[in-house]
């Protein structure tokens, strides 16, 4: 699943001691394992690889210059939501012919800039956005490829915040509304919209929610093509699960199991965007115990990470397994899930500094018992970690490591006082 494990009871970022890491650049700390995000990239791609795919990492998950650049050496194309997501696929040396632009409130600017990039899609949203599209292009004197984002109204069965295939979300046309959107938009001479996307949301756990958006998309498809429309890709998004818990979500295989006989043989180019499933396990966080507190019933671990370095615990009520560094022989743990039942355990809180009560990364959870200045590690924390964080109580966002078999550099420097009020100064 990953490449974070216990040797001797110490863990590990691929050959590396995090103690190691944390001694070094301080915490908290971002630590990633660049094998991890290979191996996952590598996986999907193989999963497909019966269809003629493009795998677009989605960028927001974990959009670090660096970290882009070695996925983009690897094959990975991009999924971007604005034009700053776009600009760090171009720094990185990414191919905007391999990218592919969603989001459902795209600027005239980011417009622009992704038709001067010769972006490989636009995943259009709404009919006003096409239109926009269509005469942004005609006045760039560019041609540019769409596709229609439908809602095929298929609940992944995820936290409702996440869920973003339903009918009545803010993304997409529904599906019904297609077919009039192909009739209405298809002769223009700047935009060719000429593939369907879809975008599930994220978390499903099984790949169910999948198999039925790729039947309805099907079926739309099938007949556009009956109505003349040339159809040559089909988007499926991404959502796909990621382990936070230890075989919690399906496998890429088990997912292209469902998905890719559906689509043998129907002439389509296949896109996904996955994020999480590759980043989310790629990455940890590490902190330092800075008190522990007991306060009537419960006992507080107060750590020197906070939601503003990590924001989807109280954010989308997500699971992270959290455990010391270093613990003694018999504590390591077996499997990353809640119910651990070792004995010597304690059960905590984990909090943060912070000045809100959703300030937490664990409830109730049990632990090994933690000293002051001990390292903790904040598991799956590389998908919407760091791409989340924020300065939010003037707290400078943590740095980012990379870390290569035995080898690591810092790949964003810790953020410093000055550098948080930089841009408020005059002049
Ligand atoms: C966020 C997003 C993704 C990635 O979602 P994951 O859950 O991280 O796989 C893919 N496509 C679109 C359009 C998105 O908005």
């Amino acid at each position: 699943m990953d490449y974070f494990n216990y040797k001797n009871g110490e863990l590990f970022a691929e050959e590396v001691a995090v103690e190691t890491l944390a001694a070094e650049f301080g915490t908290p700390l971002y630590v990633y394992s660049k094998s991890t995000f290979l191996d996952h990239l590598n996986k999907i791609k193989n999963a497909y690889n019966a269809l003629d795919t493009t795998v677009c990492y989605s960028v927001k998950a974990c959009g670090n210059i660096n970290i882009l650049k070695f996925m983009a050496q690897a094959g990975s194309g991009f999924d971007v939501v604005s034009g700053g997501e776009l600009y760090r696929v171009l720094q990185a040396g990414g191919d905007a012919q391999r990218a592919v632009f969603a989001g459902v409130g795209k600027t005239d600017r980011e417009i622009i800039e992704a038709l001067r990039a010769g972006i490989g899609y636009f995943n259009v949203e709404s009919e006003a956005e096409l239109e926009t599209l269509i005469e942004l292009a005609k006045t760039e004197g560019r041609k540019a490829k769409a596709a229609l984002r439908v809602n095929p109204d298929v609940d992944a069965q995820t936290h409702s915040f996440v869920t973003t295939g339903k009918k009545e979300s803010k993304f997409g046309v529904d599906i019904d509304r297609a077919e009039r959107v192909f009739a209405r938009y298809t002769k223009n001479g700047a935009v060719k919209l000429c593939a369907i996307h879809i975008h599930l949301g994220s978390g499903g756990k099984t790949i169910e929610p999948y198999v039925e958006a790729v039947r309805k998309s099907l079926l739309l498809i099938d007949s556009l093509r009956k109505q003349g429309f040339e159809i040559e890709a089909i988007n499926l998004g991404g959502g796909y699960g990621a382990d936070y818990v230890s075989g919690y979500s399906p496998s890429a295989e088990e997912y292209a199991s469902g998905i890719v006989p559906l689509l043998s043989g129907k002439s389509l180019k296949l896109i996904i965007e996955p994020g999480k499933s590759i980043a989310a396990n790629a990455g940890i966080l590490l902190c330092r115990v800075l008190y522990i507190k007991r306060g009537g019933e419960k006992k507080f671990v107060i750590v020197d990470a906070g939601m503003n370095d990590l924001i989807r615990p109280p954010l989308y009520d997500a699971f992270h397994f959290i455990w010391p560094a270093k613990v003694k022989p018999g504590l390591e743990p077996v499997s990353r899930e809640e119910a651990i039942t070792a004995s010597g355990l304690e059960t905590v809180d984990v909090v943060g500094p912070i000045c809100e009560r959703s300030d937490y990364f664990a409830q109730n959870r049990a632990l090994p018992p933690v000293i002051r200045d001990e390292l903790v590690a904040i598991f799956s924390a590389g998908a919407y970690g760091f791409s989340m964080a924020s300065n939010y109580n003037a707290r400078g966002r943590a740095a980012e490591v990379l870390v290569e078999q035995d080898r690591y550099r810092v790949i964003r420097r810790r953020e410093t006082y000055e550098t948080m009020v930089a841009l408020e100064r005059s002049g």
